[in-house]
């Protein structure tokens, strides 16, 4: 089966994990989410393209943004097909960071249409905002990336983010999605090439031991 390939980014707390929970249609729960690396989430999607139906799977990576998997998360960025770049509203520091994010991700994105989705998460929590939405919208409308509000927790905007973010990659990748099945499921961790679900679910033999290069 296609599959479509898209991304969180963003600093560790805006909500990423809770962003795609929540478009995956699970209850709002504040326990303890930490990523670790790469997290997977699958769901089967048809797409219209024309006049065609294709029936694809959507893998949504859900990074951490822990330097120590820097490796594992730029890597992604390279093998992915868009990104929903996120910060959270009640945090300046995450919304700052969002060129060093931008500037990571056109290291191994160079092209000017790849698909990106700025997103301003935690509306719920007005009173703790702190970057106002023409804020987030001039960041976006500098960068020419579509912008939304939300809310992981209401679920206010989540589906409209990441329909966007899908139409999007459906118009990049419209021949490739229309025509041939990529086999290009390889990342390049330490200079070794390995499949990336290896590297997501890591075979208990290769991971948590000295000689584990992922983890
Ligand atoms: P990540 O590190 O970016 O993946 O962030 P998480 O998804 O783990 O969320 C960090 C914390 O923020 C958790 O306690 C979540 O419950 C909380 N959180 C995430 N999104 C929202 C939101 O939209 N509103 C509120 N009030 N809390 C949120
Ligand atoms: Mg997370």
């Amino acid at each position: 089966m296609k599959k479509i390939k898209i991304g969180t980014i963003g600093n560790s707390l805006v909500g990423k994990t809770t962003i795609c929970r929540n478009y995956l249609g699970e209850k709002f729960s504040t326990e303890d989410l930490m990523t670790v690396g790469l997290d997977k989430f699958i769901k089967e999607l048809e797409i219209l393209i024309g006049e065609k139906t294709i029936k694809t799977n959507l893998l949504i990576y859900d990074t951490a943004g822990h330097e120590k998997y820097e490796s594992i998360v730029f890597n992604f960025i390279k093998k992915c097909d868009g990104i929903l770049l996120v910060y959270a509203v009640n945090s300046e520091e995450s919304f700052n960071d969002i060129s060093k994010w931008i500037n990571k991700i056109r290291e191994f994105q160079h092209n000017k249409d790849f698909p990106i989705v700025l997103i301003g998460n935690k509306i719920d929590l007005e009173n703790e905002r702190v970057i106002n939405k023409e804020q987030g919208e001039e960041e976006a409308k500098k960068h020419e990336f579509a912008f939304y509000e939300t809310s992981a927790k209401t679920g206010e905007n989540v589906k409209e983010a990441f329909q966007n973010l899908i139409d999007l990659v459906i118009q990049y990748k419209k021949d490739e999605l229309l025509n041939d099945n990529r086999i290009d499921d390889n990342v390049t961790i330490d200079g070794l090439e390995k499949r990336i679900d290896d590297v997501i679910d890591p075979k208990p033999d290769e991971c948590c031991s000295s000689k584990c290069s992922v983890f």
